[in-house]
């Protein structure tokens, strides 16, 4: 089966996400778990099964010096 698969992976520094409205945010966030909804898993149930509905969001430390912080601390399926 032929897929239309999507990778989106956007870091935006927080002073300007946290500057867009909420509304805005609130959509874009409806539109991609809408889009999920439409998703499946590539070969799933076979060994070879790839997890291909998920959207994530996290707070990442990764450009801070001395950071301790795993991207898995703050990560949150959309
Ligand atoms: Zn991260």
């Amino acid at each position: 089966m032929i897929m239309k698969r999507i990778n989106i992976q956007l870091a935006i520094p927080v002073e300007v996400f946290d500057s867009i409205p909420a509304t805005r945010k609130k959509a874009f966030r409806d539109a991609v778990r809408a889009m999920k909804k439409l998703a499946v898993k590539i070969n799933e149930g076979l060994d070879n099964e790839e997890m291909t509905v998920t959207a994530t969001i996290h707070d990442c430390h990764h450009g801070e010096i001395g950071n301790t912080i795993s991207c898995n601390d703050t990560l949150v399926e959309i």
